[in-house]
């Protein structure tokens, strides 16, 4: 489980889901994280790719991987 470099992911380290507002972080990915079932259409990356611009968006941590789940 690591960084996916295929698009949408682009080697992107926080992989937003725009269905569940959460927000993951590839290097800490856990199989719960359940990454590939994301629908394309539903997987944001930030720019710059940091867990601070996706909190600045609005998004929630994933439990699994970042832990301090608001939800
Ligand atoms: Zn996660």
């Amino acid at each position: 489980m690591s960084r996916r470099y295929q698009s949408p992911f682009k080697g992107n380290r926080y992989i937003g889901n725009t269905n569940s507002n959460e927000v993951h972080d590839l290097d800490d990915e856990k199989v719960s994280c359940q990454i590939d079932k994301i629908k394309t259409d539903h997987v944001k990356t930030f720019i710059p790719d940091s867990h601070s611009q996706a909190k600045r968006e609005g998004f929630d941590n994933c439990a699994h991987c970042i832990g301090n789940s608001k939800y």
